[in-house]
């Protein structure tokens, strides 16, 4: 069973939006994505909630 979640973040270098996908059986994951745009490298940690919810926070590779 697919649960892949869309979702749109915006990057950090040059700030456009683009859309990635989440699997949402993987939780508390980190992972390095490039930009659809710029093709820097993103770092995105995705993690969920007290409800539930998942929260992705996006940051430039030399952010920890
Ligand atoms: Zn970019």
């Amino acid at each position: 069973m697919e649960l892949l979640h869309e979702e749109t973040i915006c990057c950090p270098y040059c700030n456009e939006l683009i859309v990635i996908l989440i699997d949402q059986e993987d939780h508390d994951q980190e992972y390095i994505d490039d930009c659809s745009v710029c093709c820097r490298p993103i770092h995105i940690h995705v993690m969920t909630n007290a409800n539930d919810e998942l929260v992705v926070t996006v940051n430039d590779e030399n952010e920890a």
